[in-house]
């Protein structure tokens, strides 16, 4: 598969190496898949008797070949995925999909490790070294440390601002060492990501270092993402009980920058079998009221308990409007958009522990809300419907909005507890560029 940039839909098309290590098209566009691949004839021989790691290399292969062979699409798919989704039946309408149970406990991990595995891939062919520099707010930092922590060939850079993340958040990125440099920056996340786009602007270290990006417009992020909505709907548990259904499942996406949604339309688009999807947002609501009205109003992003999905200007609705050609009856009649509050995601953590014994994160609330109200709104509906909710986050990464919402803690997975227990290692820089530069050059250059 081939990728062209999103601002010149006939533009010539790159190789997906060239879109992965360049992240952004030239011209400024995010790199769309060029062609539609029918994978309808590959999903239909994937069952419960397919491991992840399986599926993810078959899909791969077919994506990516030539360029990816399939017994590189399996090493590389080895290296990445020890870990896989998880489906648990609430009841008779509702799963979860855990993407939870990679090393930070967030969907992101599947992303972030695909990416890391194909660069190293393709730099094994290569004698250079390449320096992956990424400013953070939290989540997607400790994602990427992770991902390429041991990566040969590859140093990691993560700029993160002192003081504005949480413990935990920290502890995931200052604690890997190896090739996994954290700078604390004396700033806020915006002196971050200014301070990163200044880096790759300048000459001296463009020069000097093979500076790369990581960040979540990345296709190598986006194509794997594709691998759990397929994993997850060729499971027999939710294709047993859809037969019965008037129709194919819905998946509902807890979303925020629309790159898990944008991934699981690709899947469709490629074949999968969906009846719909529901973009559950909290109060950011760009889409939903985009999906409702045909108006797209980007704005400052609102501060809430789901805070990884407080995005006021979503950069993958690009992509999402790229394949629906701009015609929002089309994408509307595929995507349902669902703003839900803070209040209704505390009430959807203590149901869902209430009802099920099963603490979920604040994100995870959103989706389940969302899922709700589809339901309730037809009864014909509740009938047989199987809604697949895409679970991003172990609720242990939220303790204490958890333990307000549901009165208990949840228990944290042993790879969390083992981040708090490591030593903090990080270097202190300032808001100006020649900090950042002279760490760079003097490590890397
Ligand atoms: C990043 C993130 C989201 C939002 O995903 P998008 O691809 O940005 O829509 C949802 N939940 C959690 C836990 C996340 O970390």
């Amino acid at each position: 598969m081939r990728f062209t940039s999103s601002l010149q839909a006939g533009g010539s098309p790159v190789t997906f190496r060239d879109a992965l290590f360049s992240g952004l098209a030239p011209d400024g566009g995010l790199y769309l898949p060029a062609e539609r691949p029918d994978l309808s004839r590959l999903l239909s021989t994937f069952n419960d008797g397919t491991s992840f790691t399986a599926l993810a290399a078959a899909v791969s292969a077919a994506l990516l070949s030539p360029e990816i062979d399939g017994e590189e699409a399996a090493r590389i798919a080895g290296r990445a995925f020890p870990f896989a989704p998880v489906l648990r039946r609430l009841d008779g309408s509702i799963l979860l999909l855990e993407l939870f149970h990679g090393p930070t406990c967030a969907f992101k991990d599947f992303g972030a490790q695909f990416m890391a595995a194909c660069m190293e891939h393709f730099l094994a062919g290569e004698r250079r070294r390449i320096q992956i520099l990424v400013a953070t707010s939290g989540d997607t930092g400790g994602a990427v440390a992770h991902a390429f922590h041991g990566k040969a060939n590859i140093d990691v850079v993560i700029l993160y601002p002192s003081g504005r993340v949480s413990e935990l958040q920290e502890k995931q990125l200052t604690t890997l060492g190896g090739n996994v440099h954290a700078l604390e920056v004396a700033g806020s996340f915006d002196d971050c990501q200014r301070l990163a786009k200044e880096a790759f602007r300048d000459r001296e270290l463009t020069r000097r270092l093979t500076l790369t990006s990581a960040n979540s417009i990345n296709v190598g992020r986006l194509v794997p993402q594709s691998f759990y909505y397929i994993h997850g709907l060729t499971r027999r548990q939710v294709l047993r009980a859809a037969a019965e259904a008037p129709a194919a499942p819905v998946v509902c996406v807890p979303s925020g920058n629309f790159g898990n949604l944008t991934a699981g339309v690709y899947a469709w688009h490629w074949g999968l079998p969906v009846g719909s999807f529901i973009a559950a947002t909290n109060a950011n609501d760009v889409v939903p009221e985009y999906l409702a009205t045909g108006l797209f109003r980007p704005r400052p992003s609102l501060a809430t308990l789901s805070n990884a999905m407080d995005v006021g200007n979503p950069s993958n609705f690009e992509r999402l409007a790229c394949l629906f050609r701009s015609d929002r009856k089309a994408m509307s009649s595929v995507i349902r958009g669902e703003s839900v509050s803070d209040q209704e995601t505390r009430e959807a953590m203590r149901e869902v522990f209430e009802r099920f014994g099963v603490s979920v994160d604040p994100h995870t609330a959103v989706g389940y809300t969302a899922a709700r109200r589809y339901l309730s709104e037809d009864a014909g509906r509740a009938r047989g419907v199987q809604v697949v909710v895409l679970s991003t986050a172990h609720p242990g990464k939220f303790l204490d909005i958890v333990k307000d919402a549901v009165g208990s803690v949840p228990e944290l997975p042993e790879s969390l507890a083992r981040s708090l227990s490591l030593p903090k290692r990080s270097v202190r820089v300032g808001r100006e560029l020649a900090g950042l530069s002279r760490f760079l050059l003097d490590s890397f250059g």
